[in-house]
């Protein structure tokens, strides 16, 4: 299978677990992950379609438009909602599985991996995602212990920072095209 429609299938389906565990726990690191991966969703789309240099600039000011937008509502809800203790152990299956499937779609891009950059750059970036669902993992464990539902909000602002910062390396692509 190609490596990128590998990333597609996972990120697709990743991202309806998340946003179906998302809005029925109200967790808003869970949320803002779900809007993650339907970044990554669209630039495996992108990917597969971006034949033309055109092509390719569109979808990434899609990604973009889209990062942004998510990343201004996640940071809305963060300040608007009240502290309240989501239940947290569907977040917590839902980030397990999440995560053991970035490390499948890793472990096998990357043994027929071959050396073309877009290939290499979308590695990277499944590494990202393993290190983002870690991030999720350990704040979700810890508002299950302490019981501080106000560890959900932190996180969710870390992965709303990681995002803006996918917005400026896109950017950069942007005007490198
Ligand atoms: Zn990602």
């Amino acid at each position: 299978m190609k490596p990128i429609f590998l990333s597609l299938l996972a990120s697709g389906f990743i991202f309806s677990i998340k946003s179906l565990v998302g809005f029925l726990t109200g967790s808003l690191s869970i949320l803002s992950e779900a809007v993650h991966s339907f970044v990554d969703l669209l630039s495996a789309f992108g990917s597969l379609y971006s034949i033309s240099v055109n092509n390719q600039k569109l979808s990434i000011k899609i990604e973009i438009a889209i990062i942004t937008l998510g990343s201004l509502w996640i940071l809305k809800e963060v300040l608007a909602s009240e502290s309240h203790i989501v239940n947290t152990i569907p977040g917590i299956i839902v980030t397990i599985v999440s995560a053991v499937i970035y490390f499948l779609v890793f472990k096998i891009n990357h043994k027929n991996h071959s050396h073309s950059l877009a290939v290499r750059a979308n590695l990277y970036h499944i590494a990202s995602d393993i290190g983002s669902s870690i991030l999720v993992l350990i704040g979700l464990v810890a508002q299950l212990i302490t019981g501080l539902a106000v560890i959900d909000k932190i996180v969710a602002i870390l992965i709303v920072i990681w995002l803006f910062y996918l917005v400026l390396r896109l950017l950069k692509e942007l005007f490198k095209a």
